[in-house]
């Protein structure tokens, strides 16, 4: 199977609080499956799903990192767009939704407080699936092995996951917070690591990224350097410094990483090759 076949779109690249760009979500696209991470923080999805011209019927799986609101609110929007298509015969086939019992339990609650039940009718009686998963569970996606793990944050109960694409490669996701044991597990010599960055780390009093329970740019190559990755993803950053943010996050990583460094912006499509 060529690899070239197999990429992921960035439907986001922000923090929690950015204004300027979408909150990190993304779409990674094998020959047969399209898997969307996360969905930001509102309806938002459905602009940055048009502009990157990705059809929501299309979507059939869905992981969900945690519950924080730049993660989770926009899969309430989703949940809801898809019971719509499904109502009305536009929607083939079943949304299935991969998450901790904590995402879950959330995401049953929010539906059910702000939206009537026909709106959200396939999340109770099938059509879209909430698949609670342990820690280190492997689900196998039609062409995409998917292990999730808990990243032991600090914060709330979240889930990175490894996938093993059709090609062998091995892509791991390691959340919104700095690496920590599980993380360097699952991302060992990963050929492709996403990892959170908040800013530059000269901008690190600025933006206060330690405090926020975030990385530095130069926190996360130096990481992905030790796990011997060989393309590292960067992304989940503040949004002060877009304009030359490819230019300068890249240059700082480059002094502590020797693999790739791709630094996206919103709505770009990395091959994975
Ligand atoms: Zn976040």
């Amino acid at each position: 199977m060529p690899t070239n076949d197999c990429s992921i779109t960035m439907l986001g690249t922000g923090a929690a609080m950015v204004s300027r760009c979408y909150n990190t979500c993304f779409v990674l696209s094998t020959p047969q499956t399209r898997l969307m991470i996360d969905a930001g923080g509102g309806n938002g999805i459905f602009n940055q799903l048009e502009r990157a011209r990705i059809d929501l019927t299309g979507i059939h799986h869905l992981f969900v990192t945690h519950c924080h609101t730049d993660h989770i609110m926009g899969v309430v929007w989703i949940i809801r767009r898809v019971s719509a298509l499904i109502a009305a015969g536009k929607y083939h086939g079943t949304l299935d939704i991969y998450c901790h019992h904590e995402a879950a339990h959330a995401l049953r609650t929010m539906c059910a407080l702000m939206m009537p039940e026909k709106l959200y009718a396939p999340l109770l009686h099938g059509g879209v699936n909430l698949n609670i998963l342990d820690d280190r569970q492997t689900v196998r996606l039609p062409d995409i092995q998917l292990t999730a793990f808990d990243i032991n944050s600090t914060k709330t109960l979240q889930y990175g996951f490894c996938a093993t694409l059709p090609d062998g490669q091995r892509l791991t996701c390691l959340g919104d917070e700095p690496c920590r044991e599980s993380g360097e597990f699952f991302g060992r010599d990963a050929h492709w690591l996403l990892s959170e960055a908040y800013c530059l780390q000269a901008d690190e009093p600025r933006f206060n990224a330690y405090q926020k329970h975030h990385s530095t740019v130069a926190d996360a190559a130096r990481m992905a350097d030790r796990l011997h990755a060989r393309n590292l993803i960067l992304y989940h950053t503040e949004d002060e410094t877009l304009d030359t943010r490819r230019e300068r996050y890249t240059a700082e990583a480059a002094q502590h990483f020797h693999g790739n460094i791709y630094v996206p912006a919103d709505l770009e499509t990395i091959p994975l090759t």
